[in-house]
């Protein structure tokens, strides 16, 4: 099992991002409410893709709030 936890991936995208009214709680800098896409890979090929949308820091990358 830890062979295969090593061999998967995840690679997260930002496809849009906005600014919304927020502040991060790490490095007060302003929140965007982000469109993403998470792509889990095995091996280094991708075989599964998630988008979902998150209020996150595009500063530190800290995500504040994740919706499903
Ligand atoms: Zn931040």
């Amino acid at each position: 099992m830890v062979c295969f936890c090593f061999l998967v991936d995840q690679k997260r995208k930002i496809r849009r991002s906005k600014p919304v009214a927020g502040m991060c709680s790490r490095c007060r800098s302003g929140a965007s409410v982000v469109d993403m896409i998470t792509a889990t890979r095995f091996c280094h090929v991708p075989f599964y893709w998630k988008s979902w949308k998150a209020i996150m820091c595009t500063f530190c990358g800290a995500i504040l709030k994740s919706y499903r």
